[in-house]
């Protein structure tokens, strides 16, 4: 019997799917793999890869499925990943579902959760939300003041993403609706997709996760 657990997380850009991830890797032992958090690490660094996404990412535009694929394929090659992985903003598109299932090959997607918010409210969350430019940590426009720009968990300055800018935002929801909703679908026909109200806290989200995860007997 198979040992691993992959776990797709999905739902529009906003709901929370990176803090849920970040908050179950050490449950479960396994990593996240973050295409979008790999992505901006490549811009930072100004490697040949950051060069070539950076205006896509700007832009709020979506990376090819070619380039995302195989970034994929190499992060899931690191010893990490051999117990499974929690996937966040990754599937995007039928092509990469497609691409996923036959890199995992008999593992398999385990399960799905889709993190269902309004659009309204993730639009209000991604128009305040600041990141840490070192760590990652989220954080508030209202904090930012208090914290004076700065992190408070490793003195990174914390900025506005330029993706979370209103245009790129809108961008980004409608590419969601285009090309990631159809994956509900997808998943949901082969009994793998289960619904968590991402409109509740984080922690109440992530309770609601674990349930889902223990109820279907995976961890
Ligand atoms: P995220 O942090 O998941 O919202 O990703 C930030 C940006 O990285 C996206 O707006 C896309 O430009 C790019 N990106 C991340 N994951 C993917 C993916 N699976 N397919 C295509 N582009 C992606």
């Amino acid at each position: 019997m198979s040992a691993r657990l992959n776990l797709v997380v999905l739902g529009k850009q906003g709901a929370g799917k990176g803090t849920q991830c970040k908050r179950l890797v050490d449950d479960y032992a396994i990593p996240q793999i973050s295409t979008g958090d790999i992505l901006r690490a490549a811009v930072k660094a100004g490697s040949p890869l950051g060069k070539e996404v950076s205006g896509v990412l700007e832009s709020g535009g979506l990376v090819s499925d070619e380039l995302v694929n195989k970034l994929v394929l190499d992060r899931m090659n690191q010893d990490d990943a051999k117990r499974g992985a929690l996937f966040d903003g990754f599937p995007r598109t039928l092509n990469q579902a497609e691409a996923l299932d036959a890199l995992l090959g008999d593992d398999g997607v385990k399960l799905v959760l889709n993190l269902d918010v309004s659009t309204d409210l993730v639009t209000e969350r991604l128009s305040s939300r600041r990141v840490c430019q070192e760590c990652g940590t989220i954080y508030r426009d209202s904090d930012i003041e208090a914290i004076s720009g700065t992190c408070e968990k490793c003195g990174g300055d914390v900025i506005q993403r330029a993706d979370d800018q209103p245009e790129a935002i809108r961008k980004r929801l409608d590419l969601y609706e285009r090309d990631t909703a159809p994956l509900l679908a997808f998943y949901e026909k082969r009994g793998l997709l289960v619904t968590v109200n991402g409109d509740q806290t984080p922690e109440q989200v992530t309770t609601a996760i674990r349930q889902v995860v223990s109820e279907r007997g995976l961890a």
